[in-house]
């Protein structure tokens, strides 16, 4: 692998930067494999026969595999049972962890989340906070709505907007992470064909889009909130400098982070005003190249929100709720909305959020589809099926391996049961719903999640 000389050039000088050990890595180092745990969902060892496993040490339940497997063709990934995450990106959940205030509910928001592995992460975090996962590019939203879907959570909203559309929604995030597009050059092992891409002028244009998104969407911070920056790009331009830009005009303050020595992450400071970032270089850890910063908002807003006085969600009526509720017992502390022909259900708490979320921003995606009503029917969500609510109540059917691929490839599946709807599992992990009529049996696995592969 032949590296740019200019991007070589620019990272001289660069703390932890080993010309030798660097260009070494991307000749002979093989990419690392690594996924994170859902923590609300039990991760069966079966799954990974054949395969040793070894703890990624800045984030519990991130774990090294000795060997990459087909995730395509374990059910148990579609079941959300872990995500496929790039190990350096799992130091977020350390960030979180020094710098996250706990002691109450946070407004969270991953501003450039598709395909989710942040969201995910931070949604595992908090469970008792609000997040809202926004992805810009239309195409990338669903991708991101199926991630979260599959982990499960009633926390996480999805919206698809500019940054600039957050506009209305000033002072109200307790913290916000900007996974910023860049010119990729530290995924440049894992993907080649993004050394092709990769050009200074790239760079450039990406640090200038960086600042824009950091400019748009800063307002929405409240006051004393933390910003988390990251890139997966070596460029000092997109890192170190975007920190200074931030703290010379933006009124950010940098957030030193404490480091474990064996951890071999690089803490640099930047040239003009001494913010903290941390690198990862490929040759010193195992993981792929990394950029991540904490800064702290300074200055004074004054805006204060109101929740909104009428309820701008259609909400289901009483013998709907009861219809539901016959089909699941659903817990007191959620509300249960209707968008177009589906019922979905929403914590309490998050409601008045929601309502002042959906006057700005276009929501693709709030709380849980628990179904449909078609007659006397309830047509059970598929993220009812993968979701954390209670399920107990309803019949379950367990499918081995090559029963559950059949299920995700939406074939016919054999199964014995009830008549009725009956929610499949692998290894005790609902992956959905069948409906057991007496002389066949449907697959209600969503089309558009089925998977291709034989
Ligand atoms: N955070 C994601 C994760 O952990 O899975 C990865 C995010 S990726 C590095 C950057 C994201 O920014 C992409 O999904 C991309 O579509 C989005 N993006 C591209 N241009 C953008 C813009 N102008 N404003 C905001 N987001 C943008």
């Amino acid at each position: 692998m032949n590296l740019p000389e200019s991007l070589l050039h620019s990272l001289n000088g660069i703390k932890g930067f080993d010309k030798e050990a660097f260009e070494q890595a991307h000749i002979s180092g093989e990419p690392v494999v690594s996924i994170r745990q859902n923590p609300f969902k039990s991760l069966p060892v079966l799954s990974f026969q054949d395969i040793t496993t070894t703890p990624v040490p800045w984030c519990p339940g991130g774990f090294y595999l000795s060997k990459r497997p087909s995730f395509t063709l374990d059910p148990v990934f579609h079941a959300g049972a872990y995500y496929v995450q790039e190990a350096s990106s799992m130091f977020l959940w350390e960030v979180l962890n020094q710098v996250a205030d706990l002691s109450s509910s946070q407004k969270i928001l991953d501003l450039c989340a598709a395909p989710g592995g942040k969201s995910t992460l931070l949604a595992s975090f908090f469970p008792d906070g609000l997040v809202v996962a926004n992805e810009v590019i239309r195409t990338r939203v669903s991708v991101l709505a199926e991630n979260i879907a599959k982990w499960g959570v009633d926390n996480v909203i999805v919206t698809n907007n500019d940054p600039k559309d957050f506009a209305g929604v000033q002072d109200y995030f307790d913290l916000i992470v900007v996974d910023a597009p860049c010119s990729g050059s530290g995924l440049f092992r894992k993907d080649p064909d993004a050394l092709n891409e990769w050009s200074e002028e790239n760079v450039t244009l990406c640090q200038h889009r960086q600042q824009r998104i950091i400019a748009d969407i800063l307002p929405s911070l409240k006051e004393g909130g933390i910003l988390i920056y990251s890139t997966c790009s070596y460029s000092p331009q997109e890192n170190e400098e975007v920190l200074d830009w931030m703290m010379e005009e933006m009124g950010m303050e940098s957030v030193q982070l404490k480091l474990n020595e064996n951890w071999n992450i690089t803490e640099t400071i930047s040239t003009k005003h001494a913010a903290k970032g941390y690198r990862f270089y490929p040759d010193k850890l195992q993981g792929e190249g990394f950029f991540i910063a904490a800064l702290k908002k300074t200055g004074t807003s004054t805006h204060t929100y109101s929740s909104p006085k009428e309820h701008s969600l259609s909400f289901a009526s009483k013998k709907e709720i009861e219809h539901i509720q016959s089909f699941i017992h659903l817990p007191s502390l959620y509300i249960i909305f209707k968008q177009n022909d589906f019922f979905r259900a929403v914590k309490e708490e998050c409601l008045s959020e929601l309502e002042m979320l959906a006057k700005h921003l276009y929501i693709r995606k709030a709380g849980i589809e628990l179904g449909s009503i078609k007659g006397k029917d309830f047509v059970p969500g598929h993220e009812l099926a993968l979701s954390l609510l209670p399920l107990q109540s309803i019949a379950t059917i367990e499918l081995d391996r090559e029963a559950a691929l059949q299920y995700l490839r939406k074939k016919e599946v054999q199964a014995q049961g009830p008549k009725g709807w009956s929610l499949v599992t692998h290894c005790g992990l609902p992956m959905g719903w069948i409906k057991v009529l007496p002389n066949r049996v449907n697959n209600y696995y969503p089309s558009e999640w089925r998977i291709l592969k034989d």
